[in-house]
């Protein structure tokens, strides 16, 4: 079955036409600026040989983007399939779902509005997704479609890991907990990550650590997610590209008064500015860079952001550790989880030696595919998987749609 996935956001929407029998990615592509002057598709028919295609025109809306997209599938010379009909269903990637959603649903009137009253839990991600639903069902009317929630496989945490310690009633009367995101990389690095060691995945312990821009782990037992880094919004957690993460919260005040800044500004700055670029004095939110000044004799700036990343990692880890009284495997996923040898060092040779963790150096510097790194016998295994969100929301898709 042909599935277009679809991941929408305010200003651009990324797709993958993926055949869900064979698993394979027949087109994938992203349009970027929707609603900005200086619009773009940038198209790849992977099945014709994956040359890329820009196309630049006007794109004033999502309808527009969407309609520029099944254009391009179709066109005669860089088309993938013959005709719309050739797709079969649509699955989207839905941030919040609240506790209203704890797995992938056939998109009904009901489910949409549903989705709407999730809103003011994302309110930038969310709307934006709704867009892109109804950009979807206007130009392929009668083709199912099924939300995806990035928030669904954390919704097995217990309440001892969901609740902050505020008042019970914000959470009876605002619904203020721990709901998590990503959930959609750290279901497939799971599952994977079981069918790596050869065990039921419903008898494993599985830590992933979700490293990329943004930034999340989760642990995983017997199959559920029963905790994780993200909190009610992606802010909480780990130290990202520009996210702060974890903070003493009465920060925000003492900010406030010292620099004169409003509540609507200090946020900026921790969603923004904050992370391993505002950690290295603006000088990179990307790995790359910052590997780059770790490399240079006498650096500090690369050294103490990468340790401070490295080392909330370790500690995650550590409490996961804990939370399901044992680890099986240690799975390294996104940007940075799959590219960076260095990250994977640091956290594993400083911080899970005690565990029994031993990297295998040279695995340690592949990638681009499954790979077991650790070379203990004892212990948790270290992988890494390379993610892949849109094939999971292609199988929910398909499941839900045959
Ligand atoms: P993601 O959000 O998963 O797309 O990850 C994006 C981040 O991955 C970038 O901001 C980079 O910091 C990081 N990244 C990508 N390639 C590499 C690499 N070869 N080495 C280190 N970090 C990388």
């Amino acid at each position: 079955m042909n599935v277009l996935v679809i991941n929408c956001g305010s200003s651009s929407l990324k797709f993958q036409l993926i055949d869900s029998d064979s698993e394979n990615v027949i087109a994938k592509g992203l349009c970027e600026r929707i609603g900005i002057e200086g619009s773009r598709l940038v198209y790849t028919p992977v099945a014709r040989g994956g040359e890329k295609v820009t196309l630049e025109e006007a794109m004033p809306d999502h309808t527009k983007a969407v309609q520029m997209v099944l254009d391009a599938l179709t066109d005669a010379e860089h088309g993938v399939v013959k005709s719309l009909s050739e797709i079969e269903a649509v699955g989207h990637r839905i941030v919040h779902g609240g506790e209203k959603f704890a797995s992938s649903t056939l998109l009904t009137e009901e489910v949409i509005a549903g989705i709407k009253e999730c809103s003011d839990l994302a309110p930038l991600h969310n709307p934006a997704n709704l867009i892109g639903i109804e950009a979807c069902q206007k130009l392929m009317p009668g083709v199912p479609m099924v939300g995806v929630f990035d928030t669904a496989f954390h919704q097995t945490m217990p309440e001892k890991a969901y609740l902050y310690g505020i008042p019970y009633s914000y959470y009876r009367e605002h619904k203020i907990r721990r709901y998590g995101f990503h959930g959609t990389s750290h279901k497939y690095v799971s599952q994977k990550a079981a069918e790596l060691l050869g065990r039921p995945f419903e008898e494993c312990k599985i830590v992933v650590c979700h490293l990329g821009n943004g930034a999340s782990v989760s642990a995983v037992r017997e199959g559920k997610c029963v905790d994780t880094s993200m909190g009610l919004t992606p802010l909480e957690g780990l130290i990202m590209g520009t996210r702060s993460g974890d903070m003493d919260p009465a920060i925000i005040e003492f900010i406030a008064n010292k620099e004169g800044k409003s509540l609507e500004d200090i946020m900026k700055i921790l969603n923004k500015e904050s992370g391993v670029l505002g950690l290295s004095d603006g000088l990179s939110s990307d790995f790359r860079d910052l590997e780059d000044a770790y490399a240079k004799e006498g650096d500090e700036v690369g050294k103490r952001t990468l340790e401070a990343f490295c080392y909330r990692v370790a500690k995650y880890i550590g409490s996961y550790a804990v939370a399901m009284n044992g680890i099986d495997a240690i799975c390294f996923t996104a940007g940075v989880g799959e590219n960076s040898p260095l990250v994977r060092n640091l956290i594993c040779e400083n911080y899970l030696q005690f565990m029994g963790v031993e990297l295998d150096q040279e695995l340690n510097g592949k990638r681009g595919q499954d790979l077991v790194i650790s070379k203990n016998e004892k212990g948790p295994k270290v992988l890494v998987i390379p993610t892949d969100e849109e094939l999971m929301i292609a199988r929910d898709t398909t499941a839900l749609v045959k």
